[in-house]
């Protein structure tokens, strides 16, 4: 059977607006207070290593932006004093969509969307009835011809 494309689910749930994210690394990150420091404490394992890194972030003027976009868009390393570890469990039972999920959706959305009607039916292995479909869930003002 099909697996049908993550990019569809999130267009039958009505969420196609995550789409937009923005994938660059956002222009708050400028204001960091970690621009100046060494990049190294920030991925570091040692226990010492880490406090220093939390007491860089912890007067960083940008602390809970920084927290707010690592919770969704970064696995290693600290960001907001939160390291990877205690990010998972602010994480759990969140529904979050990763950098990048959000990648591979856009990339399925493309093939779905604007590519030539065999390629698609070829790389997701549906019928034409089926692109048709998931173009009108994905587009809804395209209609199919
Ligand atoms: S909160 Fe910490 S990791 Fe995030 S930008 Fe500020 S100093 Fe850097």
């Amino acid at each position: 059977m099909t697996k049908r494309p993550e990019v569809v689910q999130l267009a039958i749930q009505g969420r196609l607006e995550e789409l937009e994210r923005d994938l660059g690394t956002p222009a708050f990150f400028a204001d960091s207070k970690c621009k100046d420091a060494d990049p190294t404490l920030f991925f570091a394992e040692s226990n010492s290593k880490v406090a220093q890194a939390k007491d860089v972030c912890a007067t960083c003027p940008i602390r809970q932006k920084c927290l707010d976009w690592a919770l969704e868009n970064a696995e290693e390393g600290i960001y907001g004093a939160k390291t990877p570890r205690e990010r998972k469990k602010l994480r759990a039972g969140a529904d979050i969509i990763d950098i990048n999920d959000i990648r591979i959706m856009k990339e399925q959305r493309d093939l779905i969307l604007n590519s030539a009607l065999d390629k698609a039916i070829a790389y997701f292995r549906v019928n034409e009835r089926t692109i048709y479909r998931w173009r009108e869930l994905l587009n809804p003002t395209q209609k199919a011809s």
